[in-house]
Parts: C-alpha cells; sequence; structure tokens
C-alpha cells in the first residue's frame, strides 16, 4: 500500500510552491502513484482505466517493461549529452525512425519537446526560403515558446506574445467551419493570405493533422494537398505537426499526414516519441538540413542516449505488439460506440477522430451548436468517479478528448463508453 503524502498535502504545497497556473481537472485532484499498460492507480489503490494518457505521451502503455528496461540499461551504462561524442544508440535511433517516414525525410534533429521541435522547424524554414511568413490554422497548438506560440492560435493559450510574421489561415473544421467538409474551399483562405498578406513567397506553412488540443478536429478532406499546392507555388516548405497524430495513433497510418496523401517537407513529432521521456524530433531532407550548417546549432540533451534509447525500444515495441493495428481496430469499435451513444444524448453534438485520437463534442443546442462547457467538466468529473479519465480541450472547452495508450482494448472501450452513458443518463 502507499504510504506517501496524501492529496490534500500535496495541493497544499503545489499551492505555496508550484506555478500558480498548473490546471488540474477534478473538484478533487486525483493523486496517481502507479501506472502500469492503460491503467493508473491512485494512492488507495484504486485503478483507472487512462483515456488521457495519449496527450501525456504514452503510447506503448505506462511503464512498458522494454521500455523501461532500455532506459535502466542505458542510464546504466552512460547518460551524456551526444553532441559532442559519438555514441551509436542516437544514429540508431534516428536510422530506425527514418525508415518510418517516407520520400527524401531521412535527416533527423532531436529535440526535448514538441515546442522546440516546432522552433526548430519554423527556423529551418524561414533559413530554408529566407522569407519570414508563415501560415498556421486557427485553432492550432503548436508549443509555448516565443515562435510557437505566435504559431498557436487559440487566445486561452497566448500570454503577450510579439506575433512576428505568423497568419492565421480558416480552420478546415467539418463541424463548425463554413464550408462543411470541402476542404479545397478552406484551402483558398491559404492562398488569399499568400495573395493578400505577404509578398507572395512564404516560408512554411504548418498545422497538426488532426488538432488535438483544439478538440480532435479532424481536418476536411482534401484540405491539406491544396494548401501544400498553394504554400509550395509560393515558395514555401510544408511542416506536419505530428506531436499528438503521430507514432500509429490514428490506427489506419502511422502518421496523420497520410490519411489525406501528402508528404511533407518537414516532420515535427514529440510526446509518444518516447512513452513518456522528454524527446521530441525534426525530419526533413539532406537538402533542408543543410541550412543549418550555416552556424552553430547545439541542444545539450538532445537526442541524449537515454531518451533516444527509450525511443528505438518504443519503435520496437508498436511494432511487436502490433499497435497501429490495435489503434485502429480498438478506435474503430470505440467511436463506433460512441456514435451510439450520439444517437442517444442530444447532449452529444459530434463524434469524431481516428483510432485512438477521438473527440466528443458537447452542445446545449445542436442546431445552435452552443458549447456545453459546465456540462463538459461535469462528465469528466463523474466519469473519474466510476473510474475512467479522459481529457478536455477546444477553444470553448466542450469536447470530451479520448486518446487512451494505443494498448487499450475492447473491454476498456466498452468500460469507457458505459460510464459515458450512465454519466449522460444522469444528468
Ligand atoms: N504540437 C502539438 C500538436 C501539441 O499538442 C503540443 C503539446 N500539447 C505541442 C506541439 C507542444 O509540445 P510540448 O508540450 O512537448 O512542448
Amino acid at each position: 500500500p502507499y504510504t506517501g503524502p496524501s492529496g490534500d498535502e500535496i495541493m497544499a504545497k503545489r499551492k505555496e510552491y508550484l506555478s500558480p497556473s498548473l490546471p488540474h481537472f477534478y473538484q478533487t485532484p486525483l493523486n496517481v502513484v502507479e501506472g502500469r499498460k492503460q491503467y493508473l492507480y491512485d494512492d488507495r489503490g484504486r485503478r483507472y482505466v487512462d483515456a488521457f494518457g495519449g496527450i501525456a505521451t504514452v503510447c506503448c502503455g505506462h511503464c512498458h517493461p522494454d521500455v523501461v528496461a532500455a532506459i535502466v540499461e542505458q542510464t546504466k551504462k552512460l547518460q551524456h549529452s551526444t553532441v559532442l561524442y559519438l555514441n551509436h544508440v542516437i544514429a540508431d535511433f534516428a536510422q530506425a525512425l527514418a525508415s518510418n517516414l517516407p520520400g527524401k525525410l531521412k535527416v533527423v534533429f532531436f529535440t526535448n519537446s514538441g515546442t522546440e521541435a516546432n522552433e526548430l522547424a519554423m527556423m529551418i524554414a524561414r533559413l530554408y526560403t529566407g522569407c519570414h511568413d508563415i501560415i498556421s490554422l486557427r485553432n492550432a497548438y503548436h508549443g509555448n515558446a516565443a515562435g510557437t506560440m505566435g504559431a498557436t492560435a487559440q487566445s486561452i493559450w497566448k500570454f503577450n506574445v510579439v506575433q512576428s510574421g505568423v497568419h492565421h489561415a480558416v480552420n478546415p473544421d467539418p463541424y463548425r467551419g463554413v464550408f462543411g467538409s470541402d476542404g479545397e474551399k478552406y484551402a483558398r483562405d491559404v492562398q488569399d493570405i499568400i495573395n493578400f498578406g505577404t509578398s507572395g513567397n512564404v516560408a512554411a506553412f504548418i498545422s497538426e493533422s488532426i488538432q488535438g488540443v483544439g478538440g480532435i478536429v479532424e481536418l476536411a478532406p482534401g484540405y491539406l494537398p491544396a494548401a501544400y499546392d498553394s504554400v509550395r507555388k509560393a515558395g514555401g516548405l510544408c511542416i506536419a505537426d505530428e506531436v499528438q497524430a503521430g507514432f500509429a495513433r490514428t490506427g489506419s497510418h502511422f502518421w496523420g499526414f497520410e490519411a489525406q496523401g501528402v508528404v511533407p517537407d518537414i516532420v515535427t513529432m514529440a510526446k509518444s516519441i518516447g512513452n513518456g521521456i522528454p524527446l521530441g524530433a525534426v525530419v526533413t531532407t539532406p537538402e533542408i538540413a543543410q541550412v543549418l550548417t550555416r552556424r552553430s546549432d547545439f541542444n545539450t540533451f538532445g537526442g541524449n542516449p537515454v531518451c533516444t534509447a527509450a525511443g528505438l525500444a518504443v519503435l520496437k515495441v508498436i511494432e511487436k505488439e502490433k499497435l497501429q493495428e490495435n489503434a485502429f481496430e480498438v478506435g474503430s469499435y470505440l467511436k463506433e460506440r460512441l456514435n451510439g451513444l450520439k444517437y442517444k444524448y442530444e447532449l452529444i453534438g459530434d463524434v469524431r477522430g481516428r483510432g485512438m485520437m477521438l473527440g466528443v463534442e458537447l452542445v446545449s443546442d445542436r442546431e445552435l451548436k452552443t458549447p456545453a462547457k459546465a456540462e463538459t467538466l461535469q462528465v469528466i468529473d463523474q466519469m473519474k468517479e466510476l473510474g475512467v479519465l479522459i481529457g478536455k480541450g477546444g477553444y470553448y472547452g466542450n469536447v470530451l478528448r479520448v486518446t487512451p495508450p494505443l494498448c487499450f482494448n475492447k473491454e476498456d472501450a466498452d468500460f469507457l463508453t458505459d460510464a459515458m452513458d450512465y454519466t449522460l443518463s444522469r444528468m
């Protein structure tokens, strides 16, 4: 049994010594002390199905023994900065990662987070093109440092940032957007921004394949091919932010962008790549990568042996345990079941997403799509009491996010849906 500090004691310390902006969803915050596979355990030994672990980076499941072993073994051997000396782990992982990417995407730069990866990707694009303008999508989340906060397009995540050269295009949101599911119509706004908001040349276009923080928004079909076309004609590079949608999460593909049939010039990733270990990466072509030889590029811990050993183990686990296939199979089943709830409850306005990246948008009026924000928090809190953890997203805070570890099984999917059903039935 757990003998450590209680939730109240931790909360008191947190209030005194930690950032006052740290969030927690629940009326009584959860004191999690252990994680195994798709389950978390609290200080009373109570088990929770973790259907939000995906955002917190866990794709193989909590404390996967192969990943833990890789981390422990490497920590015993060597942990250092990989920048100055040779070490095979970083090279082996870069090779394995590159072999999972299409076309000429073969050169890897390692970072410690998704923010750092996107900052680097945007800098590379600006260097390569000699342009400054970057187009991102409204409702996007790309990070919380200066450049990425500028590219992020939701006021709730932005402080007093100087948004140099960033333009936010109309979001190709099939549920709330004005053009429904017509991706090509939304993409005309990218061309308009190029025509009327820039010199006619741009550095880059950056977008998630499925918006995560924005509330699991799948880009309208046909959007990326048309947007990429406009951007490339304007000399810009296309950046795919795969921080959430990558690493087999969408089930149908290993990378989210593949669902729209495009090949980006730069791909950024983090979260799942290390199964909980801080690690991020930028992958691009040899030609584009050359721009970083103009000056010195240094990241002390980016690609350090312990994190890259974890990354290599993650790729092996995804393959060995057929996690992509599982994400597809169980994810499709779960989506079907959630869609079943939509027919039962008026409160559910939309069920969307792919694989293990699903969203349920709650509205108090289906016609007007009025965000049901308070109800969303209530559902999340009640489901926790029933032993299921899910997340919240969307600009209006009215989307339930279901992004479990990829080892989630059908029983978990049933348990989750039943818990949501029971919760909604009592509201
Ligand atoms: N891109 C996307 C799509 C993300 O969801 C996030 C994190 N929520 C980031 C970038 C930033 O990653 P990090 O928090 O690791 O800096």
